[in-house]
Formats: C-alpha cells, structure tokens, sequence
C-alpha cells in the first residue's frame, strides 16, 4: 500500500463521506485483537496458557518477545478515560503491586526457562510516570535482566501524562534507553479540556516534548480525541496547527468511544454537546487531510507517522502489526504483557490477567499466574484473524497467497462475508479483483466495517443484552 493514498480527492466530498458515515455507523470492534476480547471466558485459563507458551517457545531458536507493562495508576482522572485505572494515593499500594509484577516476571523467566530476545517493550497504563523514576529503573533492571537481552533496534515505548512528567523521569528514561515516549493530549482547547476534566496547557506539552528531544528521547507519539463535547472541526484546526508545531513522529487520532454503560463517568460529558456521527467524520477526515498534507503517511484507521518513522517503514515493508496497543512494528510478534488486566498474544491463545488489582496481586504472590480468561483461536479464528488484520494493516488481502498457505477456496469458505461486503462494493468502499480483496482510499475509512464482514462472532455479541461495542466512526 502507498501510504500517502490517503491523500485522495475522495476525501473532498464532505456530503458523501457525510452520508456513508450515517449507513455505516453501527457499532463495530476496533479489532485490536480476533476473536475480541468479548469471546474471552473463564475456559481458557492459566494451564492453557502456560502450554501455549511451552509449546510456542520450545521450537523457535530465536525466541523473540514483545513485553507490555500496565502501571494502572492515575493521580487525576480524565472524564473521557475508559483505560483500566485506579485512583489509589496509597504508596503502599503502589510498593505491593510493583512487587507483584516483579514475581509475575520470575515467573514468566523460569517457566520459559532460557533467554528471549526482546524487540520491543511498551509501559502503558493509567499513568506509568505515577512511579517514581527509582521505581521505574528497579522494574526496567528487573524485566531486561530476567528475559534476557534486547535487542538493539528494540522498541522501548512509555506513555506518559505530560502534567505529571518531571525532568527526573525523563532522564531516567534516557538513561535506561527507552527510545519512544508518547504522551496524551486529546485536545488544546481549553473548554473541550474542561469539559473532559483534563486541563494540559499547551506551553507545558511543548516544554516536555523540547525537553524530552534534549535528553535524546526525539521519538515523540502524541495520543489525539476526536467526537469529544464542545469539538469543532474549525477549533479542532487549531489543536492540529499546535501539534503540527510540536512535529510529533506519530499522531494517534482515537474517535471517542463513548461507553457509559462500562464507565459511568463518561455520563459527565453528557452535559455537553457530544458530537453526531456525521460531525465525528467531518473532525476525523478535516485532521486527516491536515496531516496528510503537512506529510505525515496515514498508517491506517487512527495513525499518522512522518516518512522517517518505524511505523511508517512497517506499512511500507509489509509487517505492520495490531495488538491491544494499537499499531505496531512487529509482525508475528508474540507479546507477554504484565500487570493487571494485561492481555498475552500467541498465535493460537490470548489470555487476559485479572483486572483487579487486590486478586491480581494475591493470585501473582501465590506464586500462580494471575491468568484470568481467555480464548483458544480455531484454525477458523486465525484464519479470519489474519484477514481481519491484512485489511487493518495493509488494506488488502492477497487471496491467492492466502488460499494456498491454508489450502482453502476463499470465495467458498468465505462466501457470508463477500456477501455482506457488497453493499461496501457498491459504494466503491471495498473492490474485489482476481486474487485480491482491497479497500478503496475512501474505503480505508470504514476498514473496521469491512473486518467486521469476517467476524464470526459478531452477531452473537450483537445479540447481547448490554451493547458491547463503540461506534465504527
Ligand atoms: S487518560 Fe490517562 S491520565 Fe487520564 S484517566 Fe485515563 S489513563 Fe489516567
């Protein structure tokens, strides 16, 4: 895929893109992962899990990993945040839990039994910058030497929250070699900041980025909201103009999922006006052209990265990746996560730790892993995942090289989901030509929607009694 197709003249007319956002804006899973987590339960569990990773890592001679660090602590809390987090203030909380991730990486250490290579390490959370930087060095030391080594073209990312951010932590951070720090802002302007409780000036977010280049941390990510109350497509020109000045390596741009019925304090922007589905589209496609024409490559769904970036290198190259961080760098990457209600990737499991913060860290101090939940994938779920994620990730899918790796008739054993994609055909959103399936640049908008057509699942979760999905735009 060209990265900059996005920059097309299909995304000048405001009043089709208008009216295709109103026919395709049921919910639909961001597909972070397939099945979703909503298949996830209490079946699948630790002993699954435990030898799926034997097993994984017992015929792989390089044993690479990918290594995610939730720190599910926040001082203050943004209205808008569905992220799993607690308010405790208690350092007590905070030694027991650092304690607990310590066991749980011994744990992963011993059972795996021999080094691994590590390619990349995301802390995210909550707030990761919550600990104090001799908290995060003593779990950094603890995680790179338990697995082993890392790699040197590794990905070591930490999200952060620019108004607790000291120039202690950045320099932690620099020293310890984190090379990637990505930092929220969801929008300059200050009503919209009220309005979802998380007031960030934009001089404090310009004096960390400046002060994160100068320790040598010059890769920046910043995190983007739009369909927050009070947004605008011409206030929201403003913020891209401010972050366009702060020439982020990576802009993630996350349509507001509004999901009152898992968190009850989004109820709190019900004050205002929340933008309709039309209006969500206007802001989404007004900062996509924005971007695009400043020229970032649009990654695909809600990522934008300059030409120079890894991202943008994997697009090009074929190995993007989608895990529950979003957009990655690593195909096939297995990914281990740590901490509460951390979700673990190998090829035929996901495993989900527990979200509680008192079981999980009980379970990990019982010296068990606190594995929760989780689901076996069928030879049908990778199959579907793996088209799931060609269309999130490159835009298409090349049947016949996916016919002869699984030995399978595309058109046969997918023939539901071509037939409830041609509705996307006609509206010159999907094209299906010998051998290959791909969505249109106007089409790359609604790629949730079209994953959706191979999603065996979806009308089940659909049929649940409470609503388990946010808006596909
Ligand atoms: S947005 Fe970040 S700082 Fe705000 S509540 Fe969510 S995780 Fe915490």
């Amino acid at each position: 895929m060209t990265p900059n197709n996005a920059i097309s003249s299909d995304y000048e007319d405001g009043a089709r893109i208008a009216a295709l956002a109103e026919k395709y804006a049921g919910a639909v899973p961001r597909y972070t992962s397939y099945p979703t987590a909503v298949e996830f339960s209490d079946k699948t569990g630790v002993d699954h899990w435990k030898f799926e990773l034997q097993q994984e890592f017992s015929c792989d001679a390089e044993n690479t990993i990918s290594l995610y660090i939730h720190i599910p602590f926040c001082k203050n809390h943004c209205f808008f945040c569905a992220c799993n987090k607690t308010a405790s203030r208690d350092p007590a909380d905070v030694t027991r839990y650092l304690d607990a991730v310590k066991r749980e990486i011994a744990s992963y250490s011993a059972l795996l039994g021999r080094p691994a290579a590590i390619e990349q390490i995301h802390w995210g959370g909550g707030t990761p910058n919550f600990l104090t930087p001799a908290e995060i060095s003593s779990l950094h030391d603890a995680v790179v030497s338990a697995f082993g080594r890392v790699l040197p073209n590794a990905e070591i990312s930490f999200e952060a929250d620019p108004r607790t951010l000291t120039r202690e932590h950045l320099a932690t951070l620099a020293a310890l070699g984190f090379n990637r720090l990505s930092l929220g802002i969801q929008d300059f302007s200050r009503p919209v900041q009220e309005a979802i409780g998380r007031v960030q000036p934009f001089e404090l977010t310009q004096d960390i980025i400046a002060h994160s280049r100068e320790q040598g941390l010059n890769n920046i990510n910043v995190d983007l909201i739009y369909g927050l109350p009070l947004q605008d497509v011409s206030a929201f020109d403003a913020t891209i103009n401010q972050v366009l000045d702060l020439q982020p390596n990576r802009v993630a741009l996350y349509g507001y999922a509004h999901v009152t019925w898992i968190k009850r304090t989004q109820l709190l922007l019900e004050k205002h006006h929340l933008p309709s589905p039309k209006e969500r589209i206007a802001l989404f496609c007004a900062a996509l052209k924005r971007f695009t024409r400043a020229g970032y490559d649009y990654i695909g769904l809600d990522h934008f990265a300059l030409p120079g970036d890894s991202l943008a290198a994997a697009l090009r190259e074929g190995k993007l990746n989608r895990t529950f961080m979003g957009y990655t760098t690593h195909k096939g990457s297995r990914l281990i996560a740590l901490g509460a209600s951390g979700i673990s990737i190998l090829p035929r499991i996901l495993v989900q730790n527990s979200k509680d913060l008192d079981n999980y860290c009980r379970t990990m101090n019982s010296g068990e892993f606190a594995v929760e939940r989780g689901v076996i994938r069928t030879g049908t779920d990778q199959q579907r995942a793996e088209i799931i994620d060609a269309l999130l990730c490159q835009g298409r899918i090349d049947i016949r090289q996916f016919e002869s790796r699984w030995q399978i008739g595309f058109a046969d054993e997918f023939a539901s989901a071509l037939d409830a994609l041609q509705p996307m055909v006609e509206d010159n959103l999907v094209r299906l030509r010998p051998g290959v399936l791909e969505l249109t640049a106007l089409g790359r908008l609604f790629a949730r929607n079209a994953a959706s057509a191979f999603d065996a699942y979806l009308d089940k979760a659909r049929k649940n009694a409470a609503p388990v999905f946010s808006q596909a735009v």
